[in-house]
C-alpha cells in the first residue's frame, strides 16, 4: 500500500516535547567522557520535517534585524536550530545513559520504558 502524505505527518517521532535526550552528531553531540555532558529537553517537535529543537543543544547564531515596533532588539541572537529526529536519542535519568524506549502497558496506560533498566520514562 502507498502510503499518503498525511500519513506520514501523522506518524509520531520516537520523542517529545518536555523528552530528556542527547544527540549522535555534530558539535554537541554526547559524550559519556565529558564533564559537561550535553542533554536537554524536547522544545519543540516538527513532525512535519521530522526535526525536534532541543533547549540548549545545537545553537547558531542568528543575525536579528531590529525591529522596534515589535520590540525586538538588533543583533546577533543565539537560536536552537532544528535536528533531525534521527541524530536525537532518549536519555535514562536512572541509568544515566542514552537509551530506546520500549512500551509497557503500567495500569491500563501505554507508558515508555528504559530498554537497558527497565525505568518508566513517562512520568
Ligand atoms: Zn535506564
Amino acid at each position: 500500500m502507498r502510503k499518503t502524505k498525511k500519513q506520514i505527518e501523522q506518524h509520531d517521532l520516537h520523542v517529545k516535547r518536555g523528552d530528556r535526550v542527547i544527540l549522535i552528531s555534530g558539535k554537541d553531540r554526547y559524550d559519556k567522557e565529558a564533564a559537561d555532558k550535553k542533554i536537554g529537553n524536547v522544545k519543540k517537535v516538527i513532525k512535519s520535517e521530522n526535526k525536534v529543537i532541543v533547549e540548549g543543544l545545537n545553537m547558531v547564531t542568528k543575525a536579528q534585524k531590529a525591529n522596534p515596533m515589535a520590540g525586538i532588539q538588533g543583533g546577533l541572537n543565539k537560536i536552537e536550530a532544528p535536528v533531525d529526529s534521527s541524530k536525537v536519542m532518549l536519555y535514562c535519568m536512572a541509568c544515566e545513559s542514552p537509551t530506546k524506549a520500549r512500551y509497557e502497558v503500567v495500569n491500563g496506560r501505554k507508558v515508555r520504558v528504559c530498554k537497558k533498566c527497565g525505568e518508566q520514562i513517562d512520568s
